[in-house]
């Protein structure tokens, strides 16, 4: 199947056009059109081989939104003309206990990310920057039919990435939730924590998107360009959720926690964490990590998006905009996902 996209050949150069040829159809696959494709801070984490070495030539993206145009002789999942979605994983090795338990991302092997990685074959996976995919049917998603298609890219990705821990620590009406950083991924955490019932703060270097975060639903609204103001804000969360793409001090913020409160890191940034840890015992604090979600979750998630009416705030962008969105993005100016117009490709 043919495709066109955009690559980067190395970490210090752009975006470019590229066509490449995707593989044929097997029993189990599905092909589709990719209608809207997302722009996730860690495309250009990869791109820029920010977390190490990365596989080139790399065609990014994973937050992939499309309608199916063929399927597999064995196809039972879709049919020709429904829409798809498709997120960071395309594979996995579905025999180890994490897989048969639908976590996916947790598989003891390994994922097979949607692209920077070989597949199950040894083939370098081309990602969602392209007018065209072919997914094991296994490893795709319903999309519901009320919602905007452009605002449902994000979902495969900043989406399952918030609404995951939220249930995973059991947000519930009255949860006292924190979202640090208001970008692809913290937006969707209001709304997800605010749908869920929860009372959210965002925790935001940015002064001018106070208005978004409370039209979003967030209840209050930190600016920390100032540190000491944190202060004020010990001890009165139950889960603070760190979107932040950036190397940040986060003891001040474990600070923030109630007793048993817990900090989750989400965004992925170069430097370790330093964690006082008096500041653990002295509450019963905890520090996690949590990384997308399986399957089922996914469809679960976008299932809870078409009934709360839950989609990304999208800024939609043709291909040749991609180098510039990359810049904004990283000088956290984009409001508040770029989403790639599949057509234009
Ligand atoms: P994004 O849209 O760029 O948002 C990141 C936000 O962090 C920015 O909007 C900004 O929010 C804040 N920020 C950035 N630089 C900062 C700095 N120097 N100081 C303080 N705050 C800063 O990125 P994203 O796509 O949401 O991704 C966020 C992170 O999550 C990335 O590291 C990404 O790789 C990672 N990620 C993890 C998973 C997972 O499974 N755990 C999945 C996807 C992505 P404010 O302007 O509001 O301060
Ligand atoms: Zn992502
Ligand atoms: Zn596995």
């Amino acid at each position: 199947m043919k495709s066109r996209g955009l690559v980067v050949h190395d970490s210090k150069s752009p975006l470019v056009p590229y066509e490449f040829e995707r593989r044929d159809l097997r029993p189990h696959d599905v092909g589709l059109d990719i209608l809207f494709s997302g722009i996730c801070h860690s495309d250009i984490h990869q791109a820029r081989e920010e977390w190490g070495p990365s596989i080139f030539p790399m065609v990014p993206g994973h937050e992939i939104v499309g309608i199916v145009t063929s399927v597999g002789s064995e196809v039972t999942k879709f049919v020709v003309g429904e829409r798809i979605g498709v997120g960071v994983f395309i594979d996995s090795c579905r025999t180890c206990t994490h897989c048969k338990r639908g976590l996916q991302q947790y598989c003891t092997e390994g994922m097979t990310g949607t692209y920077n990685a070989l597949d199950r074959d040894g083939e370098n996976a081309l990602g969602g920057y392209s007018n065209t995919f072919v997914i094991n049917e296994d490893y795709a998603v319903h999309v519901p039919t009320n919602l905007s298609l452009a605002g449902v890219a994000p979902l495969l990705c900043a989406g399952i990435t918030l609404y995951s821990p939220l249930k995973h620590w059991k947000t519930h009406i009255g949860t006292r939730v924190g979202v640090m950083g208001l970008g692809g991924l913290g937006h969707m955490g209001v709304k997800f924590a605010k749908a869920l019932g929860a009372q959210v703060t965002v925790f935001s270097h940015s002064a001018i998107k106070e208005n978004d975060a409370l039209a979003m639903g967030a209840d209050s609204f930190v600016c920390t360009t100032e540190s000491s103001i944190l202060k004020k804000h010990s001890s009165s969360f139950d889960l603070i959720l760190n979107t932040v793409s950036a190397s940040l001090d986060i003891a001040p913020y474990l600070n923030l926690l109630d007793l048993d409160g817990t900090l989750v890191a989400i965004g992925l940034p170069t430097r370790p964490y330093s964690v006082p840890v008096g500041t653990l015992l002295g509450a019963r604090r905890s520090v996690a990590g949590s990384m997308i979600g399986g399957i089922p979750e996914m469809q679960e998630m976008l299932d809870f998006c078409g009934r709360h009416a839950i989609v990304s705030d999208v800024e939609v962008i043709s291909a040749n905009y991609a180098n510039v969105a990359y810049d904004r993005t990283v000088a956290s100016d984009v409001k508040y996902r770029f989403v790639i117009d599949g057509s234009t490709f």
